[in-house]
């Protein structure tokens, strides 16, 4: 186990008769020892470039990667001694499962047979592959698949794993338990680990941290609450969170000094009611009792699309008072219909 720090890291690509790439920009970032961070970021934003930088599979433009206070820079990948688990599990086909997660200690040498079967069967053990040892990748499921890929990551004892999309190929039911059984391995054997992924859903719920990266640059570094709470900028309150966040646009303060503002709401965060008095409220300004029933922080509005999401409902409502439109999750109970009044 040892931390992973990211100094300055970019990445240019240079192809003859084209202008350069600058895939990654200025990537600062330090993994903790034990710690998960995933990279979470729209296809094209510079995972994949920072992940390859890591194993060594990519050459930098300029910065400093360091393991245990040890520069990677000119090392191959071999002499690196870091897990990668691709997207594509990168098995080899004529070998069995066993064969597929010793191939690295194997080639690497210093341990007796014997040795090799112990730590594969502990390995196997430990991630659920111990009936499937002798099978060959081609009869194995994604799930299987994915989970011989990540014990062949591990399998050298790497100081630093790294998992590219591990759950992006599973179906939904697969996908829930094997990212409870990742975390739980992760935490288990206690890997520094940097995981990328476009699914916000996987980064939320396995980092420890999560780097948001947009148009090769970091916008955000911070757990899962501090990026859905908290988003230092525009583009992480609207990439983070499904539904999306509502971003409203107004002037703060009044008169012709008002200073043009944007407010986030989560669509989880407002709470509709219907408007007995037929939405005559105009709504903006909020009440404190009074008719109607409003509260403080109130706005009227009208519903205009009614959908289900999930085991919620979800409502596109329109603003009375600017006709602004916004998306509110319902919870169980008597549905709204579109034109009503809320
Ligand atoms: P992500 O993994 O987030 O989808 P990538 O790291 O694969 O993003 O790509 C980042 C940017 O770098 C993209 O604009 C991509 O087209 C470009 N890129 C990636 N690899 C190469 C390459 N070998 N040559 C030229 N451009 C590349």
């Amino acid at each position: 186990m040892s931390d992973l720090v990211m100094d300055g890291v970019r990445k240019v690509f240079t192809t003859r008769g084209r202008p350069p790439v600058e895939a990654v920009a200025h990537f600062d970032l330090e993994v903790r020892s034990g710690e998960l961070v995933g990279l979470l970021g729209p296809s094209g934003c510079g995972k994949s470039t920072t992940l390859r930088m890591i194993a060594g599979l990519e050459d930098v433009t300029g910065g400093d990667i360091r393991v245990g206070g040890r520069s990677m820079l000119g090392l191959r990948p071999q002499r690196r001694n870091i897990g990668v688990a691709f997207e594509n599990y990168a098995l080899y086909p004529p070998l069995s499962v066993a064969d597929n997660i010793s191939f690295g200690l194997r080639a690497r040498g210093g341990l007796s047979a014997r040795a090799l079967r112990e730590r594969v069967e502990d390995l196997a053990e430990r991630i659920g592959l111990r009936d499937i040892l002798d099978d060959r990748p081609v009869n194995l499921s994604s799930g299987q698949k994915q989970r011989v890929a990540l014990a062949r990551a591990i399998a050298r004892e790497p100081d630093v794993l790294l998992l590219d999309e591990p759950l992006s190929h599973l179906d939904a039911a697969q996908r829930d338990l094997t990212r409870r059984e990742l975390r739980r391995l992760q935490r288990e054997l206690g890997y520094t680990t940097v995981l990328v992924t476009h699914d916000q859903e996987e980064a939320l719920s396995l980092a420890d941290r999560v780097v948001v990266m947009e148009g090769g640059r970091v916008r955000q570094v911070g757990t899962p609450d501090e990026v859905y709470d908290d988003p230092a900028d525009l583009f992480v309150a609207e990439f983070v969170g499904e539904p999306a966040m509502n971003l409203l646009t107004g002037l703060a303060g009044s008169g012709p000094a008002g200073q043009e503002r944007v407010v986030g709401v989560r669509p989880e965060d407002v709470a509709v009611v219907c408007d007995e008095s037929g939405g005559e409220r105009g709504g903006g300004r909020g009440k404190r009792g009074g008719s109607g029933g409003g509260v403080e922080g109130d706005v009227g509005g009208e519903v205009v699309v009614v959908e289900d999401f999930c085991e919620y409902g979800l409502l596109t409502v329109e603003l009375a008072a600017t006709r602004q439109r916004i998306v509110v999750q319902t919870g169980p109970g008597p549905a709204q219909l579109p034109g009503q009044s809320v």
